[in-house]
């Protein structure tokens, strides 16, 4: 735990105990501050309570004598509307802050010069988040990963010197930390998403933009016209920027052509890394994610041949486009995370010759903006709910199975490609669609999957069971 000695004897109110709510609460009170939580959800208020936390209705404090409001990211600062805390703080002047600015002041007050990354961006951020730990890890650096990422900022142990972090931040994150300043922070693309929260796209790309606007390093994939215009802003500010691209040439940056890595400074180009024999980086999202991790690893001083020792031994994210098994000519792969059509694209547009398993829940539009890739697909085996619609939109264009169950979609899947021959191909669960109608969640599918692709004969699996 990182004791938030920031604010020893001051008096802080915070709102939001699911999360890392609670987690951030003991670090204020470990560190000294006098706290008062609150939760709309009677249960995480109890939690609290019995894990030593003072808790009381916020609406009763004397907001006079508050030094500083501490809101959960999931707890609305802005849109739709301000949640009735931030009101309140507002009204009497009080700052509004989360767990990462808190994390930010400590590091400030303990180890100002101790390593730490910061990612975000639409997509890939906890891909990129993940490999650049592992770099770190693999190097032999003491190494911290959290945020939003999944394990709370404030659980993690201490700065000091020589100690790496490497933190996922979503733009919720962001807007609670107004110092955040990461020796290189990552902004790897924006696109529309979680507009509710943000009220537009501009207000969105505009909080984006605070991680990258004080960073030592700021490494920006300028592959969307948000993010081009922000690299030029920062850079114009002084900033020194690393721009990122996964289609364009630079004349200065890191830039993939196709599978390779290319650096470019001055004019003058060389391979700095080759993801082609790395099946856990395939793809052109994760030449973006892996440039990005490139030049942050390469700003906070660690050696070229380390990354790329890091690179290749990455194992990937599970559910998310990772590989699992593998018989003769066939991976199986497990991209139970794309729970729509736009997150099933990448899986879809990286591997040449697919049987696809997909269907679940489906969400508005179905599968029809993937047609681009329906030609790659061998076949298709249809579970779930949305199995009736999607074989609709595939029609006479791909042939598909009506699979029912993901079992019987990976027995029978598996059984097709080995008939074909030598591959290389994909069996891939990229399901295009929420889990909920045949699992609790994405993670109970992807697992599920892994359990049928193991129980096949004859396959190597890639991943413990
Ligand atoms: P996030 O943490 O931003 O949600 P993840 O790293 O968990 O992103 O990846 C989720 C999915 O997003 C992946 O399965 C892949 O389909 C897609 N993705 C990953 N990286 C990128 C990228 N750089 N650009 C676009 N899509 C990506």
């Amino acid at each position: 735990m990182i004791p938030v000695t920031t604010f020893k004897g001051k008096t802080v109110a915070l709102f939001g105990l699911g999360g890392s709510g609670l987690a951030t609460a003991l670090a204020l009170a470990a560190g000294g501050a006098d706290v008062t939580a609150w939760d709309d959800s009677a249960a995480s208020v109890e939690n609290a309570s019995s894990a030593g936390i003072r808790t009381g209705d916020l609406h009763n404090l004397d907001w006079t004598a508050i030094d500083a409001l501490v809101l959960s990211p999931g707890v609305p600062l802005t849109h739709p509307k301000p949640h009735w805390s931030a009101e309140l703080a507002r009204a009497a002047g009080v700052e509004i802050v989360g767990d990462v600015e808190l994390f930010v002041r400590e590091r400030r007050a303990h180890a100002p010069d101790c390593p730490f990354i910061a990612i975000t961006g639409t997509n890939g951020k906890s891909t990129t988040t993940a490999l650049i730990a592992h770099i770190l890890k693999a190097s032999g650096r003491d190494t911290q990963l959290g945020g939003n990422i999944g394990t709370a900022v404030l659980t993690l142990d201490p700065p000091k010197a020589g100690r790496f972090y490497v933190v996922e931040c979503s733009s919720y994150q962001i807007d609670l930390a107004p110092t955040l300043n990461p020796s290189a922070g990552i902004l790897l693309n924006l696109t529309p998403d979680h507009l509710d929260r943000h009220g537009s796209m501009e207000h969105y790309a505009d909080v984006k933009e605070r991680l990258v606007a004080r960073s030592r390093t700021a490494i920006v994939g300028v592959d969307d016209s948000f993010c081009e215009r922000i690299a030029d802003r920062v850079e114009r500010a002084g900033t020194k920027v690393v721009r990122i691209s996964k289609r364009n040439v630079l004349a200065d940056g890191i830039y993939a052509e196709g599978p390779r890595l290319i650096f470019a400074q001055g004019g003058a180009t060389r391979v700095i890394a080759d993801l082609s024999l790395i099946q856990t980086l395939r793809g052109a999202h994760n030449a973006q994610n892996a440039a990005a991790a490139v030049a942050a690893c390469l700003a906070v001083g660690i050696g070229e041949d380390e990354i790329r020792a890091g690179l290749a031994s990455f194992p990937g994210l599970k559910h998310r486009m990772q590989p699992v098994g593998r018989k003769g000519g066939t991976l199986f792969v497990n991209d139970s995370k794309a729970t729509n059509a736009d997150a099933a694209a990448p899986a879809l547009s990286s591997f040449d010759r697919i049987y696809w398993i997909a269907g679940g829940v489906p969400k508005e539009g179905g599968i029809s903006s993937l047609g681009t890739f329906f030609p790659k697909i061998a076949k298709a085996y249809l579970i779930g709910e949305a199995a009736p619609a999607f074989a609709a939109t595939l029609g006479e264009a791909v042939p598909f199975d009506m699979s029912g169950t993901l079992e019987r979609a990976v027995q029978d899947a598996a059984a097709d490609a080995e008939r074909e021959g030598n591959g290389p191909v994909a069996v891939l669960l990229s399901p295009a669609c929420a889990s909920f109608d045949q699992y609790k969640n994405f993670e109970v599918r992807g697992d599920a999957f892994v359990k049928h692709v193991a129980a096949l004969p004859g396959v190597s699996m890639l991943v413990e069971v």
